[in-house]
């Protein structure tokens, strides 16, 4: 079976696995003067995440949501406006920061180009017309296959929020997919932003955890709100360890995972029905069903007897994710199967006319 649900699939390996033995261990929930918390695992971890993404300080969260969350309900408070993308995780899936009955942020929407980035013009008329505290960008960007935003985007997205004086949040869960695609470097996506999240359980394949960077003065905001929530993680080195260890070994490799979604989108070219996304930037490819008058749970099913798990996105579309363990043999097995159930959809629809 090749499953390819979603890059959070990632089991540690073993040598992964064995820094948890030798990792030292602290209460990470008790804080010297300075604000630092007493497992100097937690401690590397947070400052090793904070100067890859070039910020002052980073904050270690049991996940992307605890991440995001923590960083808006520290920008911003009940009933404040912020600019997002209505596909983006934190709005249509995380909710909790928009939430009626926990953060209570209103969310006032921009739209992207058709370069999948975010449209500027469309930014600009809602900060003219609303009272927005915080804009939100999303790098790579899950729901719209993951799309990379380029430093020249992100830096008029920067000016924008410079002359109405708001904070910019990027919720950066594959950010690391994203430079490698880009040909950057994490610290150059991040420059343009005020916080940054990004996820260690994802393509960085650790079995947990999340880093939130920002300034010093943003993270002593930021750590008194996860304890809010929950998230204050005594011995956390127990989760530091592996993260520190995906870090060290992981990165340099999720170009692969990206050009393996590249050379499975490059074989579906002729497909009749199943429309692949147009171009795969990094390691998300999305299969747009809408011409095909079933339901993307069905065709989930229809793939998986036939060997690939797939997961149904948004309304009509289902998602396939690269990431470590899977080959390039797989990539290519998965088009092949996607090019069967195509063959297959596109007969019955003849059958049925
Ligand atoms: C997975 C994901 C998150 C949240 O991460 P969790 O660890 O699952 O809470 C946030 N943003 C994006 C874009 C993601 O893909």
């Amino acid at each position: 079976m090749i499953d390819l649900r979603s890059d959070t699939l990632t089991v540690p390996d073993r040598p992964m696995l064995e820094t948890i033995l030798s990792a030292r261990l602290g209460d990470d929930g008790r804080l010297d003067e300075k604000g630092r918390g007493e497992d100097p695992t937690v401690n590397d971890l947070e400052d090793c995440g904070a100067a890859l993404t070039g910020k002052e300080a980073g904050l270690l969260c049991c996940s992307g949501t605890m991440g995001n969350s923590a960083a808006l309900l520290t920008h911003c408070g009940p009933g404040d406006e912020v600019l997002i993308d209505s596909l983006h995780h934190m709005y249509r899936s995380e909710k909790m920061a928009f939430s009626s009955r926990f953060g209570q942020l209103h969310a006032v929407f921009f739209d992207y180009d058709k370069q999948e980035m975010p449209d500027i013009d469309s930014m600009k008329r809602q900060m003219e017309t609303h009272p927005i505290k915080l804009i939100c960008v999303e790098n790579t960007h899950n729901f719209r296959g993951g799309a990379c935003t380029d430093p020249q985007r992100l830096k008029k997205i920067r000016d924008l929020a410079d002359e109405y004086h708001v904070p910019v949040h990027m919720d950066g869960a594959r950010l690391f997919n994203a430079a490698a695609y880009l040909k950057t470097s994490p610290e150059e996506l991040c420059r343009y932003v005020d916080s940054v999240q990004f996820c260690f359980s994802k393509g960085l394949a650790a079995p947990v955890g999340s880093l939130l960077c920002g300034t010093e003065t943003f993270i002593k905001k930021a750590k008194v709100t996860r304890k809010m929530l929950g998230g204050a993680l005594r011995q956390g080195g127990i989760i530091a360890a592996p993260a520190k260890y995906a870090v060290l070994h992981n990165i340099k490799r999720l170009q692969e995972d990206n050009e393996n979604a590249q050379l499975c989108r490059s074989l579906l070219n002729s497909l009749k029905l199943i429309i692949p996304q147009p171009s795969v930037q990094t390691n998300i490819l999305m299969l747009d069903l809408s011409h095909w008058n079933g339901e993307p749970e069905t065709f989930c099913h229809m793939a998986e007897k036939k060997g690939l798990l797939i997961k149904p996105v948004l309304d009509h579309c289902v998602r396939l994710v690269f990431y470590k363990g899977i080959t390039k043999e797989n990539a290519v097995s998965a088009a092949r199967i996607i090019h069967d159930l195509d063959d297959e959809l596109a007969g019955d629809m003849n059958h049925g006319h």
